[in-house]
């Protein structure tokens, strides 16, 4: 059987937000079967717990933003797409993640140290089959057109692959390779996607700041573009590591299903918003989707039924 998995011991992380600046203490639990992840704010006077599910997204603006059942006006946790795609990497189905405030820590700007903390902690096969989603009909959106046009797709595909395409006016980002193809199967989540950090043009991060976004984003957590080079000193962690952000987001973004995909993913150009409506628009048509279990390892889709390789 394919099993569901979960932490074996708990473990905790200390950082900063990258929109707020502030500090923040995630303390990641162990989850019983079926319970998925669940964000749970341990800063209000009564704890308040946000089940990771599609309709729980109520803003992806800037990143994705969680909250009781997508309501604006209740308690929030911003940021969650690089912690859910590192889980999504490790194939992790139930989680318990206590915040003491609005927003996951940016760590690194990547999921590799999330990767790193979950497995320090060890990961757990549970006595319970894992659930997947199993696209069956093609699922397209469109927004835009010209200079300014978007898609992203999901098609039937046994298995889980990602392909990716960004095209930015920007030298230093057009330099590198702007379209890559990612099989989560193969397992080398942590080898070619974890490592690839989120990333700002200066005269966007300016304008943000004025705003009072992005006030714990520096060079130690983001790449940092101007009109014609990256900033930071130490470079690039992969030659296409923009692109490759865009596939460890996207993971993340559908990761907020609930259940791994069985899909073949392809954006062009997209965000976590497309990212999200483009689950929507699956799940509001029932015959579009299943959700399957593997009684047999060998039924599975390759790669699917090991656990990711240690560091
Ligand atoms: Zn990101």
């Amino acid at each position: 059987m394919v099993a569901q998995r979960t932490l074996k011991s708990i473990t905790r992380a200390v950082g900063v937000g990258i929109h707020s600046g502030r500090k923040v203490e995630l303390v990641l639990r162990p989850a019983a079967p079926n319970t998925g992840i669940v964000f749970r704010r341990v800063d209000l006077a009564q704890p308040v717990d946000i089940k990771v599910d599609p309709q729980s997204v109520c803003d992806t603006r800037m990143a994705t933003t969680i909250s009781p059942g997508g309501d604006p006006g209740a308690p929030k946790v911003q940021t969650i797409e690089h912690l859910l795609s590192a889980c999504a990497g490790l194939g992790l189905d139930n989680l318990y993640v206590d915040i003491n405030a609005d927003e996951v820590p940016i760590l690194d700007g990547s999921a590799a140290s999330f990767v790193f903390l979950l497995q320090s902690a060890g990961i757990e096969l549970q006595p319970a089959p894992k659930r997947f989603l199993k696209v069956k009909k093609t699922v397209e959106l469109r927004r835009g057109e010209g200079r300014s046009l978007m898609w992203a797709r999901l098609e039937p595909h046994h298995g889980y692959t990602l392909s990716f395409e960004i095209e930015f006016d920007n030298p230093a980002v057009a330099a590198t390779g702007q379209r890559y193809v990612f099989d989560m199967g193969s397992g080398q989540y942590k080898k070619e996607i974890a490592r690839a950090r989120t990333f700002g043009m200066t005269a966007d991060i300016e304008l943000m700041r004025s705003r009072g976004l992005t006030l714990g984003g520096n060079m130690d957590n983001a790449i940092v573009v101007d009109d014609y080079r990256v900033l930071n000193s130490d470079g690039l962690r992969y030659d296409d590591e923009f692109v490759k952000h865009k596939i460890l987001d996207a993971i993340g973004d559908m990761q907020v299903a609930g259940h791994p995909l069985l899909a073949a993913y392809t954006s062009f150009k997209g965000g976590h918003a497309l990212n999200n409506l483009l689950l929507r628009e699956l799940l509001k048509d029932e015959s579009a989707y299943e959700i399957v279990t593997f009684e047999r390892d060998e039924e599975a889709p390759r790669g699917f039924a090991e656990l990711a390789p240690a560091w």
